[in-house]
């Protein structure tokens, strides 16, 4: 029996490294569904190429329905969710209310929706496998130890390009800078949400939500090497790590697996060029945004929606070149100081998207550069 694998995201950066790994893997996986945005051409190619049928390989960027209905389709078992930004939430809901297995690389869906993701999850009775590496990397630490056993949780950073450098010095980066990932090779959105420690942020909600630890028990760590991925910490000291090569078809591959590992290696160590690892703590000056994001964390309810609906806005408004660099801190803070309502429906959660969005595309536009 082969198992039906739906990609969501299928042109982008981890469909495509999804796809690398599945055609190593025909006689155990089949693609069932295909969904892409703009890039009809690739997405064409890659239906033919994995005989996905034509009413399946779906270009639908602005049909949020169609993902919903790729995501939960009978012939798929696991959904591969790598849809950029809020706009995978309808896969996230649809996938796990089908009882699906969601390898999830949408990680703003779960930070947006946590509650309402929860709910979905508990009703379908599906299951997430985290494809996030850094998350990959504590589902895998955490098999060392119980729940219960678990001290805390540490996220490694690798710093992304400004690390190092003060605030002063980042006033006037260009765009160019801030997509010059030193180790991952990743979409523009997420290279800029590593850029300014947002993206880590992100995931420290995601930790907490996909792990339920406390936010003062997710540390972060910066590793330039992001030779380790991440870290548990269990309650008598030991601490457990996960090590590979940053490649992130070692975590997609794990995520189609799991429990099992699929038997061919994406980041085995070449212990001879690998030198030295190190680890600093975080400047929260430099890189406010991860600061913000624990706040929006620890404030819980919309405010994590808030956060990554008006850093969404914020990228988008530095990557047009409407915005400096430093003014995606600023924006974000500016539209989470007016505060968040309660996130248990649906419902809640869109409306503080919409809100949130709409305030900070004002903000930007009052500090638009040009
Ligand atoms: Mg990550």
């Amino acid at each position: 029996m082969t198992r039906g694998v739906a990609i969501l995201g299928s042109t982008g950066s981890i469909g495509t490294q999804a796809l690398d790994v599945l055609s190593h893997h025909r006689d155990e996986y089949r693609v069932v569904a295909l969904a892409a945005g703009a890039n009809t051409e690739l997405l064409a190619r890659q239906a033919d190429e994995f005989g996905v049928p034509d009413a399946m390989a779906r270009a639908c960027a602005d049909e949020p329905g169609v993902l919903a209905e790729l995501a939960s389709l009978p012939e798929a078992d696991v959904v591969l969710n790598a849809v950029v930004g809020f706009a995978g939430l309808p896969a996230t809901l649809a996938a796990l209310g089908a009882g699906k297995r969601l390898a999830l690389a949408n990680k703003e869906s779960l930070i947006a929706a946590g509650p309402v993701v929860a709910k979905a999850r508990a009703a379908g009775g599906g299951e997430i496998i985290p494809v996030d590496s850094e998350h990959s990397a504590v589902w895998q630490c955490l098999r060392g130890g119980r729940a219960s056993e678990v001290g805390r949780i540490v996220l490694t950073a690798s710093g992304g390009p400004f690390r190092g450098r003060t605030r002063e010095q980042l006033q006037a980066v260009t765009i160019a800078d801030a997509l010059a990932h030193p180790t991952w090779s990743m979409g523009p959105k997420i290279t800029v949400d590593s850029s300014t420690l947002m993206n880590k942020g992100l995931e420290v909600i995601e930790a907490h939500e996909l792990f339920d630890v406390g936010f003062d028990r997710i540390d972060v760590v910066v590793h330039p090497q992001s030779i380790v991925h991440s870290m548990v910490e269990f309650c008598d000291g030991a601490t457990i790590a996960q090590l590979s090569m940053p490649d992130m078809r070692l975590p997609i591959a794990l995520a189609l697996g799991a429990p099992n590992r699929l038997p061919r290696s994406y980041g085995a160590i070449d212990w001879s060029t690998v030198g030295h690892l190190d680890f600093e703590v975080p400047d929260l000056t430099t890189f406010p945004c991860l600061a913000l994001a624990y706040e929006a964390g620890r404030m819980g309810g919309t405010a994590p929606a808030i956060l990554s609906a008006a850093n969404e806005v914020a990228v988008e408004a530095f990557l047009a070149g409407r915005i400096a660099w430093t003014g995606i801190a600023d924006v974000v803070q500016e539209v989470l100081s007016a505060g968040a309502g309660n996130a248990d429906e649906i419902d809640d959660v869109l409306e503080a998207d919409r809100d949130a969005r709409e305030r900070a595309v004002g903000i930007a536009a009052a500090r638009s550069t040009r």
